[in-house]
């Protein structure tokens, strides 16, 4: 499954790559640091699962990754971008990019490989409603090994297959990405600047006429 650097470097890299052009060195930062935290604010419900070991399974993903909170993470993206980066974010442009950073983090989610038994987890985008796994037919991101003897956090901090995992084979995926978004910018930019030509074209002919 992502780790917290995924999930922090994909939003951040793609949100800097889009916009730092246009804004100042002190917002960058603020953008970039903004950008981590949505990028893994889904996983907040990590902290009452590590306070209640016992419960771990059914508090995180559960409690984080469905559409109301989900709705809710955007929200307050939204509000922050606005507050700590800037006031250009207000209205839909702060919405749309708070809601590119937080459902990064689902996108990533759902690519999870299978764990040892078999079994893909992915997002329960309608719990409580209903607990039913939602998935992508990419599972890039492969499951750790822990052991489950331990507290959940310490299971996660010592096993060798999370650190090996985070740092080799999602970096790289993460990087895949960084530059598919990159090329979709791109693109859109050129397609812009092509329509406005073909605009100003078609304005100047018909004033001609
Ligand atoms: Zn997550």
């Amino acid at each position: 499954m992502p780790s917290t650097f995924a999930h922090a470097i994909v939003p951040s890299s793609c949100l800097t790559l889009s916009l730092a052009a246009r804004l100042t060195h002190k917002q960058r930062w603020h953008l970039l640091l903004v950008a981590v935290f949505l990028g893994n604010s889904p996983d907040l419900d990590l902290i009452p699962a590590f306070l209640f070991p016992a419960h771990f399974d059914s508090i995180h993903r559960n409690f984080g990754h469905n559409l109301f909170s989900i709705m809710l993470l955007c929200w307050l993206g939204a509000w922050l971008l606005r507050r700590y980066v800037s006031c250009d974010f207000a209205g839909a442009r702060g919405w749309g990019w708070s809601i590119v950073c937080v459902t990064s983090h689902l996108f990533l989610d759902c690519m999870c490989g299978a764990d040892p038994d078999g079994i893909r987890y992915g997002c329960p985008l309608f719990w409580p409603l209903s607990s039913g796994q939602w998935l992508l037919p990419w599972p890039i991101f492969p499951s750790y090994s822990i052991n489950l003897e331990l507290h959940p956090l310490l299971a996660f901090v010592t096993s060798r297959s999370f650190w090996h995992c985070a740092l080799f084979s999602e970096l790289g995926y993460s990087a895949v990405i960084i530059c598919a978004w990159f090329t979709l910018i791109k693109a859109v930019k050129r397609l812009e600047k092509l329509a406005k030509k073909c605009q100003s074209t078609f304005e100047r002919t018909s004033r001609v006429e």
